[in-house]
């Protein structure tokens, strides 16, 4: 282990190189030393595990932190820190993989055994709002959405009637293609009917050779009670036609639902800011209030102050994951009467009279108070 070489020189880039320098550094050496391509040289074996090493270091930016701190005691497998694997190269796949896999990679593509590429068709997403006793209640409702059908003009395949679908002549039929890339080759789809097999010659002059043309339809919506803003209802097949036979995609239903003139949601609770005359906080007294399913009443007890909130049990909504629903809370505000003519004042000044004559004890919360700040001038 002591003559062991640095794994930035093994690689050949500098200490601060950047991920893509290290892979490209890993892949140029991997190339040369490939046991393929090297089938009975030791000293090739020898430098291809090497660099495998080097670059499953440096690549993984935990073991390279360590490594720039501690060398090579810092990712060695015999030290007991970060596992490493060094045990012999694997299959040819194995050591590109990780390389290649990125680059090259295929997108949601499914090829048959040398047939015409196979694709999934697209999602769609569809927007929409709805009120808020919609979401508590459930909504049914009807959404304009694409829709895409066979060509009546060509029947489906594309060709202008009177002419022929002919298969590709670059790939014959297969969809694929195989490019050499350096010494070895892989398959790629056919550029020129694009993973189709085939070629239209004369497309068809309705659909341009798409062998389908796009209209609308009405889908019906069914909002389940309970749904919350942001939830996505899924319509299994409704979404883009795939390609060459390729399973539909879906359509995705996202719910909004619409501010509320006088209800805040929270998840499955309901808030309610509502103002009550000073009379009534004073007095007490039943008061009525409202719920998403109509009115109701409760009883504000005698002497409420501004700010209390009161808990109307199962007044909420029920979620969709809950077997009962949430509460309704009222936010009560006590409201100082406004526009008073002088009989109402004259009338308060003598209310006012009356409740000092009664000393403190009518208003404990300001007496409170005014101790408090008398100690801190003190
Ligand atoms: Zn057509
Ligand atoms: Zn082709």
């Amino acid at each position: 282990m002591a003559n062991k070489r640095d794994f930035y020189d093994i690689l050949g880039v500098a200490r601060n190189a950047t991920d893509d320098e290290i892979k490209k550094a890993y892949r140029k050496l991997a190339m040369k030393y490939h046991p393929d391509r090297n089938p009975d040289s030791k000293e090739a074996e020898g430098k291809f595990k090497e660099a495998k090493e080097a670059y499953e270091m440096l690549s993984d930016p935990q073991k390279r932190a360590a490594y720039d701190q501690y060398g090579h005691a810092g990712v060695d497998p015999n030290m007991g820190g970060f596992g490493g694997g060094g045990q012999g190269f694997g299959s040819f796949s194995d050591a590109f993989g990780d390389i290649f896999g990125d680059i090259f990679g295929g997108g949601g593509a499914r090829g048959g055994r040398g047939g015409p590429q196979v694709y999934r068709g697209a999602d769609l997403r569809y927007s929409m709002e709805i009120t808020l006793e919609e979401a508590a209640h459930g909504h049914e409702t009807q959404i304009r959405v694409p829709s895409w059908s066979n060509c009546d003009s060509c029947g489906g395949d594309g060709a202008e009637p009177g002419s022929k679908v002919e298969t590709c002549t670059t790939c014959h039929g297969a969809g694929q293609v195989r490019v050499a890339q350096g010494f070895f080759s892989m398959q790629q789809t056919c550029p020129r009917c694009s993973g189709s097999g085939k070629y239209i010659p004369k497309p068809c002059k309705k659909c341009h050779g798409a062998g389908k043309i796009k209209s609308q339809k009405t889908l019906e919506v069914k909002i389940p009670a309970g749904i919350d803003d942001g939830m996505r209802i899924r319509s299994s097949g409704n979404g883009e036609p795939g390609v060459n036979g390729g399973p539909s995609g879906d359509l995705y239903v996202e719910v909004h639902i619409k501010e509320h003139p006088v209800f805040q949601r929270e998840g499955e609770d309901l808030h309610c800011e509502m103002p009550i005359s000073f009379i009534d906080a004073a007095l007490g007294g039943e008061i009525e209030v409202p719920t998403l399913s109509g009115k109701a009443s409760f009883d504000v007890p005698e002497g409420t102050q501004s700010g209390r909130v009161f808990r109307l049990r199962s007044k909420g909504i029920k979620s969709l994951r809950t077997a009962l629903p949430g509460d309704l809370y009222i936010h009560v505000q006590v409201e100082t009467p406004v526009k008073l003519n002088e009989t109402q004042k004259d009338l308060l000044r003598k209310f006012d009279e009356s409740l000092k004559s009664g000393g403190s004890k009518h208003s404990p919360q300001q007496k409170g108070w005014l101790d408090r700040v008398k100690d801190f001038f003190n």
